[in-house]
């Protein structure tokens, strides 16, 4: 919003925003994907017509939403329930599979019964929960990088947000908050969205003890892929029975759609009245039956894992031959850093004329000289696409620079 504008002059101005970024050609400007696997095919203003191409945006990195079994369960519910919930979870809208959904993520992250709650979407799971327990009197301490939907989270609190990554920062901030405030919440994402990143847990860990903070961390990219059993980033780390408040979604891993979050039973029972979702915003549909089957199969299919791990290795492998630089991923979110969006922009547009389809991120997604190609990889991708992604890079270096503009 712009001060004196009101809304619709507001809207008015990014129209003729939107239409400056589509003439420069900066936008990933109304892609229509259909299909969500290795290759999707694309409809967009940069291309003559419809055409296949390898797909490196989604987030469903073990593919499950293909799965057979996961699809055959997911028709079952519907079959059995039809295709709504009927209402918010507080008012009739909280059905059997729900409740054998909250069983089975507490399972999943060995909690007692009791310790989860499903929300509609990781968004809501993140925002209407830190809006209900966070209030004046308390403090949110948050990685600059952690997800937008944290920050919606946060309007009636207080916040400090630290550098990514930052202990020295982290640590200022639980100083100068450790009297002034009565709760004190370390917010921080297991692995980063755009850099594809882990936090630093186990420092963080540490230091929320140190200055008697709690501490919260939205897995999303993290839960299903990362860790030897697919708990996550906070599998690696060895904190699953630490971390005082897990938050992570449906809608990656597990193919479907939806958020959670784990945390003592007192809080799971203080949001199911408090969270304005749980109460006011009807609930996920009987196609949930098919995230039963996908939260079994991470243990009962670990080979998905171990492929999208080998993918990981042989694509980075072949982006750092080709000589461009990724940053400090170490998950299935690979950046290739190009920094200059124009370069950006043209090198995602000669990607996807090539059968490539990679996300172009500018600002405001990331800082203006930090433009990158976004790529996501799935355990389904092959050999065969991943080789044709890096020759098309190899031929598209030989025209335009790869290496990051500094
Ligand atoms: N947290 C993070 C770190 C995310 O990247 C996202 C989705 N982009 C979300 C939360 C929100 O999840 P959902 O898409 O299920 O709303």
């Amino acid at each position: 919003n712009i001060a004196g504008f009101d809304m619709m002059d507001t809207a008015k101005y990014f129209d003729s925003y939107i239409n400056y970024m589509k003439e420069n050609e900066h936008l990933n400007f109304r892609f229509i994907t259909q299909g969500c696997g290795p290759t999707a095919i694309v409809t967009s203003p940069f291309l003559a017509k419809p055409t296949e191409c390898i797909s490196l945006v989604s987030n469903d990195y073990l593919n499950f939403s293909q799965h057979p079994k996961v699809k055959a369960a997911a028709i079952a519910g519907i079959e059995k329930y039809g295709t709504g919930a009927g209402a918010s979870p507080l008012i009739g809208g909280h059905h059997e599979y729900h409740v054998a959904l909250e069983r089975k993520l507490c399972e999943f992250f060995n909690r007692p019964e009791g310790s989860s709650i499903v929300f509609t979407t990781g968004y809501t799971a993140n925002s209407s929960t830190l809006l209900s327990l966070l209030k004046q009197e308390d403090c949110a301490i948050v990685d600059m990088e952690v997800h937008a939907s944290v920050y919606e989270g946060l309007p009636n609190t207080n916040v400090k947000r630290f550098p990514h990554n930052s202990m020295i920062h982290l640590e200022r901030a639980l100083v100068e908050a450790q009297s002034k405030f009565r709760t004190k919440l370390v917010i921080i994402d297991g692995v980063y969205s755009q850099n594809g990143d882990l936090a630093k847990m186990d420092e963080i860990y540490a230091l929320t003890k140190k200055y008697g903070a709690y501490l919260m961390v939205d897995d999303a990219h993290g839960i299903g892929v990362m860790g030897d059993r697919g708990r996550g980033a906070i599998e690696i780390y060895n904190l699953l029975d630490k971390v005082d408040i897990i938050a992570g979604t449906l809608s990656k891993a597990l193919g479907h759609i939806g958020g959670f979050i784990i945390s003592t039973p007192e809080i799971i029972n203080y949001l199911r009245y408090q969270s304005r979702q749980q109460v006011f915003s009807s609930t996920s549909t009987p196609a949930s039956f098919g995230l039963l089957k996908a939260i079994d199969l991470i243990d009962e299919e670990p080979f998905w894992r171990n492929r999208l791990k080998e993918n990981v290795r042989y694509f980075k492998e072949g982006l750092l031959s080709l000589g461009a630089d990724i940053g400090t991923s170490s998950s299935p979110i690979i950046p290739i850093k190009i920094g200059d969006p124009i370069r950006t922009a043209q090198i995602s547009r000669m990607l996807l004329q090539s059968g490539v389809y990679a996300n172009c991120i500018v600002y405001p997604g990331v800082a203006k000289k930090d433009a990158r190609i976004r790529t996501s990889l799935m355990a389904t991708h092959t050999k065969e696409h991943l080789d044709k992604v890096l020759n098309v890079l190899d031929d598209i270096g030989k025209a335009v620079s790869l290496k990051k503009s500094r």
